[in-house]
Protein backbone atom coordinates (compact mmCIF):
# COMPACT_ATOMS: atom_id res chain seq x y z
CA UNK A 1 0.00 0.00 0.00
CA UNK A 2 2.64 2.66 0.98
CA UNK A 3 4.07 1.64 -2.74
CA UNK A 4 1.42 2.95 -4.30
CA UNK A 5 0.83 6.01 -2.32
CA UNK A 6 4.55 7.05 -3.57
CA UNK A 7 4.47 6.30 -6.89
CA UNK A 8 1.23 8.29 -6.98
CA UNK A 9 3.36 11.54 -6.18
CA UNK A 10 5.35 11.26 -8.43
CA UNK A 11 4.82 13.86 -10.96
CA UNK A 12 4.77 12.79 -14.41
CA UNK A 13 7.58 14.36 -16.93
CA UNK A 14 8.30 13.97 -20.63
CA UNK A 15 11.47 13.68 -19.66
CA UNK A 16 14.18 11.10 -18.76
CA UNK A 17 14.73 11.87 -15.09
CA UNK A 18 17.70 13.39 -14.04
CA UNK A 19 17.99 12.08 -10.67
CA UNK A 20 21.87 12.67 -9.80
CA UNK A 21 20.93 15.92 -7.82
CA UNK A 22 17.33 16.60 -6.53
CA UNK A 23 14.62 18.55 -7.64
CA UNK A 24 14.75 21.10 -5.18
CA UNK A 25 18.63 21.79 -5.17
CA UNK A 26 17.39 22.30 -8.95
CA UNK A 27 15.29 24.73 -8.32
CA UNK A 28 17.31 26.61 -5.81
CA UNK A 29 19.86 26.89 -8.63
CA UNK A 30 17.85 28.47 -10.77
CA UNK A 31 16.47 30.97 -8.32
CA UNK A 32 20.39 31.60 -7.65
CA UNK A 33 21.64 32.13 -11.15
CA UNK A 34 18.54 34.68 -11.46
CA UNK A 35 19.26 36.63 -8.21
CA UNK A 36 23.18 36.37 -9.06
CA UNK A 37 22.12 37.99 -12.25
CA UNK A 38 22.05 41.99 -12.52
CA UNK A 39 18.94 41.83 -15.21
CA UNK A 40 16.14 40.02 -15.97
CA UNK A 41 16.31 36.70 -17.52
CA UNK A 42 15.14 34.58 -20.47
CA UNK A 43 14.50 30.73 -20.12
CA UNK A 44 16.79 30.69 -22.81
CA UNK A 45 19.30 32.42 -20.91
CA UNK A 46 18.83 30.79 -17.93
CA UNK A 47 19.29 27.24 -19.82
CA UNK A 48 22.48 28.75 -21.67
CA UNK A 49 24.31 29.85 -18.09
CA UNK A 50 23.48 26.59 -16.20
CA UNK A 51 24.65 24.95 -19.58
CA UNK A 52 28.34 25.99 -18.40
CA UNK A 53 28.18 25.24 -14.68
CA UNK A 54 28.58 21.91 -13.08
CA UNK A 55 24.80 20.71 -12.65
CA UNK A 56 23.63 21.46 -16.20
CA UNK A 57 19.22 21.73 -16.83
CA UNK A 58 17.53 20.38 -19.62
CA UNK A 59 15.29 23.45 -21.26
CA UNK A 60 12.10 21.84 -20.35
CA UNK A 61 13.40 21.64 -17.00
CA UNK A 62 14.55 24.90 -16.27
CA UNK A 63 11.26 26.26 -17.65
CA UNK A 64 9.09 23.39 -15.53
CA UNK A 65 11.31 25.25 -12.80
CA UNK A 66 10.98 28.86 -13.58
CA UNK A 67 6.80 27.80 -13.28
CA UNK A 68 7.03 26.30 -10.04
CA UNK A 69 9.42 28.74 -8.35
CA UNK A 70 6.38 31.22 -10.11
CA UNK A 71 3.81 29.73 -7.96
CA UNK A 72 5.94 30.05 -4.87
CA UNK A 73 5.91 33.62 -5.34
CA UNK A 74 9.71 33.87 -5.50
CA UNK A 75 10.15 34.96 -9.12
CA UNK A 76 8.14 37.07 -11.20
CA UNK A 77 7.43 37.16 -15.02
CA UNK A 78 7.92 39.78 -17.81
CA UNK A 79 6.21 39.83 -21.48
CA UNK A 80 8.20 41.68 -23.93
CA UNK A 81 6.22 42.46 -27.22
CA UNK A 82 8.03 39.86 -28.99
CA UNK A 83 6.11 37.33 -27.02
CA UNK A 84 9.61 36.92 -24.75
CA UNK A 85 9.09 36.26 -21.24
CA UNK A 86 11.64 37.84 -18.70
CA UNK A 87 11.75 36.55 -15.42
CA UNK A 88 13.46 38.11 -12.07
CA UNK A 89 13.42 37.67 -8.68
CA UNK A 90 10.40 39.19 -6.73
CA UNK A 91 12.54 40.67 -4.40
CA UNK A 92 13.58 42.83 -6.80
CA UNK A 93 11.55 45.99 -6.60
CA UNK A 94 11.84 46.86 -10.63
CA UNK A 95 9.61 48.22 -13.74
CA UNK A 96 10.19 48.81 -16.56
CA UNK A 97 9.42 51.41 -19.87
CA UNK A 98 9.05 49.58 -23.16
CA UNK A 99 8.79 50.74 -26.80
CA UNK A 100 5.35 49.19 -28.50
CA UNK A 101 6.82 48.80 -31.88
CA UNK A 102 10.66 47.83 -31.37
CA UNK A 103 10.86 46.46 -28.18
CA UNK A 104 13.67 48.39 -26.86
CA UNK A 105 13.25 48.61 -22.93
CA UNK A 106 14.29 51.29 -20.40
CA UNK A 107 14.08 50.34 -16.07
CA UNK A 108 12.45 53.08 -14.48
CA UNK A 109 14.53 54.27 -11.37
CA UNK A 110 12.33 54.59 -8.65
CA UNK A 111 9.35 52.65 -8.25
CA UNK A 112 6.23 54.76 -8.01
CA UNK A 113 4.47 52.11 -6.03
CA UNK A 114 7.32 51.12 -3.27
CA UNK A 115 5.28 53.33 -0.71
CA UNK A 116 1.44 52.15 -1.68
CA UNK A 117 0.52 49.73 0.67
CA UNK A 118 -3.29 47.70 0.36
CA UNK A 119 -5.28 48.00 3.25
CA UNK A 120 -6.22 44.84 5.43
CA UNK A 121 -9.71 45.03 3.78
CA UNK A 122 -8.74 45.24 0.10
CA UNK A 123 -6.35 41.80 0.19
CA UNK A 124 -9.05 39.33 0.86
CA UNK A 125 -7.36 37.42 3.17
CA UNK A 126 -4.08 36.85 0.47
CA UNK A 127 -0.72 36.84 1.59
CA UNK A 128 0.84 39.90 -0.49
CA UNK A 129 3.78 38.69 -2.10
CA UNK A 130 4.85 41.51 -5.03
CA UNK A 131 3.55 43.82 -7.58
CA UNK A 132 4.57 44.97 -11.13
CA UNK A 133 4.02 47.95 -12.93
CA UNK A 134 4.69 48.45 -16.65
CA UNK A 135 4.96 51.53 -18.48
CA UNK A 136 4.40 51.20 -22.23
CA UNK A 137 5.32 54.09 -24.90
CA UNK A 138 7.30 54.75 -28.11
CA UNK A 139 10.70 55.09 -27.79
CA UNK A 140 12.73 58.59 -30.72
CA UNK A 141 13.47 56.80 -32.98
CA UNK A 142 10.53 54.79 -33.14
CA UNK A 143 8.54 57.84 -33.13
CA UNK A 144 10.71 59.02 -35.51
CA UNK A 145 10.43 56.69 -37.85
CA UNK A 146 6.35 56.60 -37.62
CA UNK A 147 6.52 60.34 -38.42
CA UNK A 148 8.39 59.69 -41.36
CA UNK A 149 6.30 56.86 -42.85
CA UNK A 150 2.97 59.33 -42.32
CA UNK A 151 4.88 62.03 -43.97
CA UNK A 152 5.51 59.40 -47.49
CA UNK A 153 1.55 58.53 -46.95
CA UNK A 154 0.56 61.88 -47.09
CA UNK A 155 3.33 62.63 -49.83
CA UNK A 156 1.40 59.23 -51.93
CA UNK A 157 -2.11 60.38 -51.46
ZN1 LIG B 1 11.01 51.87 -30.48
ZN1 LIG C 1 7.53 48.42 -7.63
Amino acid sequence: MSIRRISAVIPATLEMPNQVVPSSERQQLVLTELRKADREMSGQDLHAMLRQSSQPLGLATVYRHLRQLQQRGSIRCRHLPSGEALFAPTERDEHHLTCVDCGATVSIENCPMHDVHLGGDQTAGFQLLFHTLEFFGLCGSCQQRQARLDLAKAVVH
